[in-house]
């Protein structure tokens, strides 16, 4: 029978991986005779979890041909070996025997949208006959059972993974970044995320004195080999994985009113701009946006560089839809962007006091709704005569999104959009 492992929260603040912990687990089986089915999965669990340590990730593999106590033995002694729960990781590690069905597949769908406290892990583990394992509190145990239950039919993209010999964590990677470059001219779209277009930044090398090398993110795991082999790596390489994952397929999102909406979820909210866009001093962009039943604040903070351009030539009336975290701030609800479709968009007017009929000049208003006068020669004219000037829009519809630095691992690229339309 086939045995699934989940695994998460292996890592404190400083370091440490669970992909690292999954993987040394998965060569152990190995060598215990079991064989791994399909590609270990990387899950993304919902970004906005007050507790997570960095991207919120779990690991789940499953394997054949051990016995659940062999397997129980291997993944405690790796945890224990690897796992940084000396500095605070709740490890928690899921075994599952048998496929996962609907009670774990609706758990990890509340995982990846919503915060789940640490008791219906628990639960869900009693009812669907999980066995587990944990350190501390067992925080990890949500984001074990919830990588088990993952439900990857929204889409699925790769993750090839490159992981450091221990005695070169914390040094700095080798890798010649003109061979990023080359590697993402080559095959973007198929692979993505690797160089932030603004800052030129490598993104696919993480900042963190963890055991990754490096991480390319593709939609094909083919591609993805070949992408690896583009990139000259000037120190040994100790596993190279590829990891199917539920990242950049937009899976933490729900369509929500802005009545429905609370602090913690990932909204799509439909509505029109309620309020021009300002910018504050810390140079975030701020504007109200309504729907039927209400309003919310949305923010495209200072990180997300000229995406604020685009937000700050916005105007009341046009029709968006907008995609992000909402978090309760001092204003209120605070929808935090990632990604705007513009549907429509208002037309831009000015109105303004029309010329004299007799001397030709600009007229000045009398008031607020009280007609306009010639200051040179004194004709005067009624309201209904201001003039209307249309002002042209400088955007267009369509979707805009943060820069790679500003994304959240589940949020999906445009450029994937394009590659799936082209399909
Ligand atoms: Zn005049």
């Amino acid at each position: 029978m086939a045995l699934w492992i989940g695994v998460d929260d292996t890592d404190s603040r400083r370091g440490g991986c669970t992909t690292y912990v999954a993987v040394v687990a998965m060569r152990r089986l190995e060598a215990l005779g079991a064989r791994l089915i399909g590609y270990p999965r990387l899950v993304r669990l919902n970004p906005n979890c007050p507790y997570k340590t960095r991207g919120n990730a779990a690991v789940a593999f499953k394997v054949e041909g051990v016995k659940l106590e062999e397997a129980e033995d291997v993944m405690q002694c790796v945890v224990e070996e690897f796992s940084e729960i000396n500095e605070g990781a709740e490890t928690g590690i899921a075994f599952l025997e048998g496929e996962p069905g609907e009670k774990l597949r609706g758990f990890y769908w509340r995982a990846v949208r919503e915060l789940v406290p640490l008791e219906d892990g628990f639960r869900v583990a009693e009812e669907v006959s999980a066995k587990l394992i944990y350190y501390g509190g067992g925080m990890g145990i949500i984001g074990a059972l919830a990588a088990i239950g993952a439900d990857l039919s929204l889409g699925k993209t790769y993750e090839l993974i490159a992981h450091r010999r221990r005695e070169y964590w914390g040094t700095v990677r080798k890798i010649d970044l003109a061979s990023v470059f080359e590697m993402d001219r080559a095959t973007r779209p198929y692979t993505f995320d690797n160089i932030d277009p603004e800052s030129g930044e490598i993104r696919i090398t993480p900042h963190t004195p963890c055991p990754v090398l490096l991480g390319i993110r593709g939609v094909d795991p083919e591609i993805l080999k070949k992408a690896f082999r583009m990139i000259r790596v000037y120190e040994p390489i100790e596993f190279v994985t590829i990891f199917e994952t539920n990242q950049a397929t937009d899976a933490h999102y729900q369509k929500l009113g802005t009545r429905d909406l609370s602090d913690g979820v990932s909204a799509i909210v439909e509505g029109i701009v309620a309020e021009t866009p300002r910018i504050d001093v810390g140079g975030h962009v701020f504007f109200k946006l309504k729907d039927e039943h209400g309003e919310i604040w949305c923010a495209a903070y200072e990180p997300t560089k000229s995406f604020r351009k685009l937000i700050l030539q916005l105007i009341p009336g046009d029709k968006i839809i907008a995609y992000g975290a909402v978090k309760q701030k001092p204003q209120g609800l605070t929808l935090n962007l990632e990604k705007i479709y513009i549907r429509g968009l208002a037309e831009k007017i000015i109105e303004r006091p029309p010329k004299c009929p007799e001397c030709g000049r600009r007229m000045t208003s009398m008031g607020k709704n009280k007609g306009f006068k010639c200051g040179r020669c004194r004709a005067r004219l009624p309201e209904e005569c201001k003039e209307i000037v249309r002002i042209p829009r400088t955007i267009r519809p369509g979707f805009y999104e943060v820069p790679p630095s500003a994304r959240r691992h589940l949020t999906r690229p445009l450029m994937l959009d394009e590659l799936l339309r082209d399909n």
